[in-house]
C-alpha cells in the first residue's frame, strides 16, 4: 500500500510509521556519536549499556528487576526478536496459538519453524475469547502468542483478560507465552499493562518490544526481548547466527537518548492525534471503532460502498488520493469486513490534508 501510495501520490495513512521530524535531541546525540569509535561490532546480546538502560526503564515502569547480562537481548526491530523466539522454542508440529486478527510477521515465522499456526477468533469487540482459546489447546501447544496493545485494532487487554489467561494456562505448565508489547507506550484507556507485572506467568513470557515505535524511529530497526534466563540463553543462540549483533550506531544512540527522553510523553502525544483524527472524520460517512491504544484507526465504510476491503483500499489511493490497510488482511481466512485501518502517527497538517479528502467521499 505504500509503494501504491507513492506511485499515485496518495497520503500514506497505511504502512505504520511516523512522518513527523524527529526529536533534535536524537540528531544531535547521532551527529555527534558518527565522530566517535563506535563503527565495530557490539558484543552479541547488545550494547551493555542499552541493556542497562533497558533493565533501569523496565524497573522504573514495571517495577521489575531484570538481569541485563542475561535477560534482555537486542533484537533488529521486534520483527526479529519474535522471529528469534518462535524460530527457538518452535519445531516440527508444535502447536501456537495466534488471535485472529493479528500482526502479520507471527504466522510465518512459526511456518518457516515447521510448527502449526492455530488461529482463534477474537470476539467481535476484539476482546480475547477464553472459552475459544482453552478449547483450542492441545497436547502439541507450545505457545501463545499475546499483541497488547493490538496492532490492527487498537484495543487493549484488562487486568480481567491477564487473570483469565492466568486461570486457563496454570493447567498448562509448560505453555509459553510471547507477547509483542511494541506499543507499550501507546495506551490511552488506562495505563499499559504489560508481562512483566504478571508474576504466574513471567518466568514463562518472552516479551517483545520496539524503540521504532517507542522513539518513532521504525527504520533504525532496533527492538529487544525480555525474558528470564534459561529461555534467554537458549534464544540467544539463534540470534548469534541470525544477525550475531544489532548495528552499532543506532544502540549508542539510543542509549544516550534514553538518559533524557520522557516515555510518559508518547501516549499524551498520540492521544492527542487520535482525537483530532477522530473529531476530523465526525464530518465524513466512515463509522469509527473505538481506539484505546497504538497508532492505529480502524473505520467500516459499509455506508459508503459495499465493494471488498482490498478494492476499497485500491480505489481510495486511485481516485480519492489517502492510502489505508484492508483489514481482511490480518484475519487468516482473508474475509472482508469492510474495514479499513488508517496510521494517525502523522504530522497534524497531513491528519488534516487526508480528512478533507476522506469527508469527501
Ligand atoms: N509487532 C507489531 C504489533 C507491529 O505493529 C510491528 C510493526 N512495527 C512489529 C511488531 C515490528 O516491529 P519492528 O519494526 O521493531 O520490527
Ligand atoms: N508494523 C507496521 C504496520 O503494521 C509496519 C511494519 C511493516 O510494514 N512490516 O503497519
Amino acid at each position: 500500500m505504500s509503494q501504491l501510495a507513492n506511485q499515485y501520490g496518495a497520503i500514506n495513512l497505511s504502512q505504520g510509521f511516523p512522518n513527523f521530524p524527529e526529536d533534535e535531541r536524537l540528531i544531535k546525540i547521532s551527529e555527534n556519536i558518527l565522530k566517535e569509535n563506535i563503527h565495530q561490532y557490539t558484543p552479541m546480546a547488545g550494547l551493555p549499556s542499552l541493556l542497562e538502560k533497558i533493565a533501569r526503564q523496565t524497573e522504573k515502569e514495571y517495577a521489575r528487576k531484570v538481569n541485563p547480562n542475561t535477560e534482555i537481548l537486542i533484537t533488529a526491530g521486534a520483527t526479529q526478536g519474535i522471529y528469534t523466539a518462535i524460530n527457538t522454542f518452535i519445531s516440527h508440529g508444535d502447536e501456537v496459538l495466534i488471535l485472529d486478527p493479528s500482526y502479520d510477521s507471527y504466522e510465518p515465522s512459526v511456518l518457516v519453524a515447521s510448527g502449526t499456526p492455530i488461529r482463534v477468533s477474537l470476539n467481535d469487540d476484539y476482546t480475547p475469547n477464553f472459552n475459544k482459546i482453552e478449547a483450542a489447546i492441545s497436547p502439541k501447544t507450545k505457545m501463545i502468542v499475546v499483541n497488547n496493545p493490538h496492532n490492527p485494532t487498537g484495543k487493549v487487554w484488562k487486568a480481567l483478560d491477564f487473570e483469565n489467561l492466568e486461570t486457563i494456562l496454570e493447567k498448562h505448565p509448560d505453555i509459553l507465552v510471547l507477547s509483542d508489547e511494541v506499543y507499550e507506550y501507546i495506551s490511552f484507556s488506562q495505563p499499559h499493562i504489560s508481562f512483566n507485572t504478571r508474576d504466574k506467568l513471567k518466568h514463562r513470557t518472552i516479551i517483545a518490544s520496539s524503540f521504532g515505535k517507542s522513539l518513532h524511529v521504525t527504520g533504525w530497526k532496533v527492538g529487544y526481548l525480555i525474558a528470564p534466563e534459561n529461555l534467554m540463553q537458549e534464544m540467544k543462540k539463534v540470534h548469534q547466527f541470525l544477525v550475531f549483533s544489532v548495528n552499532s550506531f543506532s544502540q549508542h544512540v539510543i542509549s544516550q537518548y534514553l538518559n533524557i527522553v520522557d516515555f510518559s510523553e508518547i501516549s499524551k502525544m498520540y492521544l492527542r492525534k487520535r482525537d483530532l483524527f477522530q473529531s476530523l472524520l465526525k464530518e465524513s460517512r466512515f463509522e469509527l471503532l473505538p481506539c484505546d491504544g497504538t497508532y492505529f484507526q480502524v473505520v467500516n465504510y459499509k455506508s459508503i460502498s459495499d465493494i471488498n476491503d482490498v478494492d476499497f483500499a485500491t480505489a481510495l489511493i486511485q481516485k480519492h488520493g489517502v492510502a489505508a490497510i484492508p483489514i481482511s488482511v490480518f484475519y487468516n481466512d482473508h474475509t472482508d469486513r469492510q474495514m479499513l485501518r488508517f496510521c494517525f502517527a502523522k504530522t497534524d497538517e497531513t491528519l488534516i490534508a487526508a480528512a478533507e479528502k476522506l469527508c469527501r467521499i
